[in-house]
């Protein structure tokens, strides 16, 4: 192994695969596991780690040392590679939607993303929405000399090769194959590399958190991948939109398991596997396991107020 494989090996290891105690108000015959990815590297958290690791050995492959990405100003994928390319030695380049930011004072998000050596660069929504075209991508290169460009979210064939990762850990760790996997879904890569890799016993569950379950990703999703799981819509309203109701669920599991969750992904997936449970989707004696997929940066501090 060379130092970076072995660096990036030693950032994020296995992480641990916990048993909920007791997690439902009725007594259900239900076993909820979470797969605590938002372990696995203080910084680099959860899935997005995961979608970066052989995005980095194949830049460095190409020859690069510069890492380019999109995101909005809460972006917890902008977060998680200007982490993880300070941890490697890569440079940074982050290409934020929103020119009215710019000269503004930064919030938490782009502020670490700085911290840590990423250059940020404002761009009007209008040309934000044509990042993908080749001209736009043309002009980066010109602006910034040879990047590797990663696209908004993290997701591509490379992610989903990390993704895919996380059923056979978790497949060895319960020593039996899980009844159901679920994960949440922005861009699909993360539910994408559990189909892919799931045992033909297990159903994947992916919890939608967008009010428009079929963007980008996941209607270009290859048929194979794509029909290997399901999909529940629990949006509460849009990305990032939260409800009371949704924000007292995440405040009780917190106490209740002493795991923090967030209000974007992670705590509307959990409110939706309680919700299915209580109306008895899942057969009795069910092993159902939760991708805690991170993104902890971006918990609300509404959470700690009630
Ligand atoms: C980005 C993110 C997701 C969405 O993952 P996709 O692979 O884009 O579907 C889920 N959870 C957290 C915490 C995230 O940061």
């Amino acid at each position: 192994m060379d130092e970076l494989a072995r660096q990036l090996a030693n950032l994020a290891g296995n992480s641990p695969l916990q048993l909920l105690d007791d997690p439902f108000s009725e007594p259900l015959a239900i076993d909820l596991f979470l797969k605590r990815d938002d372990l696995l590297h203080p910084l680099v958290s959860g899935n997005k780690w995961r979608k970066l690791k052989y995005n980095i050995l194949a830049a460095r492959e190409q020859g690069h040392t510069t890492l380019l990405t999109f995101g909005g100003a809460y972006s917890n994928h902008l977060y998680a590679t200007a982490a993880a390319g300070q941890a490697v030695g890569f440079r940074t380049i982050g290409i934020v939607r929103g020119d009215e930011l710019a000269g503004k004072p930064l919030n938490d998000t782009l502020r670490f993303c700085q911290g840590v050596g990423m250059d940020l660069h404002f761009v009007s929504r209008d040309a934000y929405r044509r990042k993908d075209t080749p001209e736009f991508l043309a002009d980066l290169t010109d602006q910034f000399g040879p990047c590797y460009v990663l696209p908004e979210g993290g997701t591509n064939e490379l992610a989903i090769q990390g993704t895919a990762e996380i059923m056979p850990e978790i497949v060895a760790q319960l020593g039996h194959t899980p009844d159901y996997v679920c994960c949440p879904v922005g861009t699909g890569g993360t539910v994408a590399g559990l189909a892919q890799s799931a045992p033909e016993a297990t159903q994947v569950m992916g919890f939608v958190v967008l009010k428009v379950p079929d963007s980008l990703w996941l209607s270009a999703m290859p048929a194979s991948v794509a029909t290997g799981w399901r999909v529940q819509n629990y949006h509460f309203g849009g990305y990032a939109r939260t409800t009371p109701e949704l924000l007292t669920f995440i405040r009780d599991f917190e106490q209740k398991n002493g795991i923090l969750l967030e209000q974007v992904y992670t705590g509307k997936m959990l409110y939706g596997i309680y919700d299915l449970a209580q109306q008895g989707y899942f057969p009795n004696g069910a092993t159902v396991v939760a991708v805690h997929t991170g993104g902890l940066q971006g918990r609300s501090d509404e959470l700690d107020r009630s």
